[in-house]
């Protein structure tokens, strides 16, 4: 096979085997060529929702690239966007029990979501006249690639050339388990040093971080402690939202309304790429006003691409009409039995649920994101026909809604066999 010229993300070239090709998808399976059928068990880089190619998201497309494929978004508008936007304010109210999100900004990825996001924060507060510029974000965060979602998120191998260039924001312990007071003491005294602009969370679990939980109460807590210093909240539910923590959105758990939240992976179901991020009437009012200044300077070149949104309307109508939050629940209960089954395996440790998702970390002595264990668990894995990528030592399973049992009994077993294989030649 000839060299490829294609460089791939998160990608060593120099030792990473090849990829695989893969040239049809469907439900909770990637088939590869020559046939081979791949359980998905990461919902591609957790983007996939229902499953792959879900008939009505895949439909709406198919009616709409007749119609209209591009159109610039500033000074134009059009259906899909209208009410794609209709639809998740309708949404948002009704998991919040409140209509305080309500206006949408469309952009193309999870990244420019929380870009968008930490804009409209500042913006806000430049445009009220008090410019806060204070950021406070969690450690071992994830937001994103760019600079200012980098210069939000954890630092480490991930961005160390960057690293001098990224901006500085604040920084909280993690909430561990019995320890979460020292989470809120920290952010207490951060709030009193300097007035804050934001503070930006990945509502209950922070997924890169390596799938770290912590609690509704908690996620309540840290809301009323920033609230109470007038700091805004921006809730990162890229990878959280459309249902990945047992309810449509995390922040649900807590009953808390961020001021600003993001949303992208799920939006389409996982079909195409189409971020948004709402925001209170306070922020957008802050950004209307006859003096030009004022105006949010944001866009993406295909903001609101009109394909992308009649994918995110028709996965609207499904979260609006079916019963997925019971559906999920049943697959939240699959996980639950499954993962009973390691807790008393000394090889696991940590072995942690929320909702659709399950995490356990590899008894190992070379920790971290560059052990050695996770490309060695990855490639017996897909060996096995079934996807998982490990974040370090942390095996996570992070399943499309349409998983069956049978699947799931395999993926445990694929699980259990590739960490005997990796651990007994350590
Ligand atoms: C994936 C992710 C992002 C970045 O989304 P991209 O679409 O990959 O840019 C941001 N925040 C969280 C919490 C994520 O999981």
């Amino acid at each position: 096979m000839s060299r490829s010229t294609v460089w791939h993300p998160f990608t060593q070239h120099a030792i990473a085997p090849l990829p695989v090709p893969i040239v049809a998808a469907e439900g909770a399976y990637l088939t590869a060529a020559g046939g081979r059928r791949i359980y998905d068990g990461i919902s591609s880089w957790w983007v996939v929702t229902h499953g792959h190619r879900h008939p009505r998201i895949i439909d709406a497309m198919k009616r709409q690239a007749d119609h209209l494929d591009q159109v610039i978004f500033a000074g134009f508008t059009h259906a899909p966007a209208e009410e794609t936007a209709e639809k998740l304010v309708h949404l948002t109210a009704r998991s919040f029990g409140n209509t305080e999100l309500a206006h949408v900004f469309y952009s193309d990825s999870g990244s420019t979501a929380v870009e968008v996001g930490l804009k409209m924060a500042l913006g806000y507060w430049r445009n009220v006249g008090e410019p806060r510029t204070r950021i406070i974000a969690l450690e071992h965060a994830y937001h994103g690639d760019t600079i200012g979602t980098m210069s939000a998120g954890a630092r480490g191998i991930f961005n160390a050339p960057y690293e001098p260039l990224l901006f500085d924001v604040a920084r909280l312990p993690f909430p561990q388990s019995g320890r979460e007071d020292e989470t809120f003491t920290a952010l207490e005294d951060l709030l009193r040093q300097t007035p804050t602009a934001a503070i930006i969370l990945e509502p209950l679990v922070l997924g890169a971080g390596g799938m770290l939980i912590y609690s509704p109460a908690v996620l309540r807590r840290l809301s009323e402690i920033g609230r109470s210093h007038g700091a805004l909240l921006i809730a990162d539910e890229v990878m959280t939202g459309f249902g990945r923590t047992g309810t449509i959105f995390a922040c649900e758990q807590a009953c808390i309304t961020p001021d600003i939240l993001c949303v992208a992976k799920g939006l389409t179901g996982g079909s195409v790429p189409l971020a948004a991020t709402l925001s209170t009437r306070a922020i957008f009012d802050a950004h209307y006003s006859t003096d030009r200044t004022k105006t949010f300077f944001h866009s993406s070149s295909y903001t609101a691409n009109p394909i992308a949104c009649a994918a995110a309307s028709a996965n609207l109508d499904i979260w609006l009409n079916e019963p997925v939050v019971e559906r999920i629940a049943a697959l939240a209960e699959l996980q639950l039995t499954r993962l009973a089954a390691l807790v008393n395996d000394d090889r696991f440790t940590n072995c942690r649920q929320i909702g659709t998702i399950t995490a356990v970390d590899l008894t190992v002595n070379d920790a971290g994101y560059l052990a050695d264990v996770g490309p060695r668990l990855y490639q017996h894995a897909i060996t096995n026909d079934v996807l998982l990528r490990p974040l370090g030592n942390t095996l996570y399973v992070m399943p499309p809604y349409c998983t069956t049992a049978a699947d799931l009994d395999r993926v445990y077993a694929v699980m259990q066999n590739a960490v005997q294989a990796v651990t007994s030649r350590m």
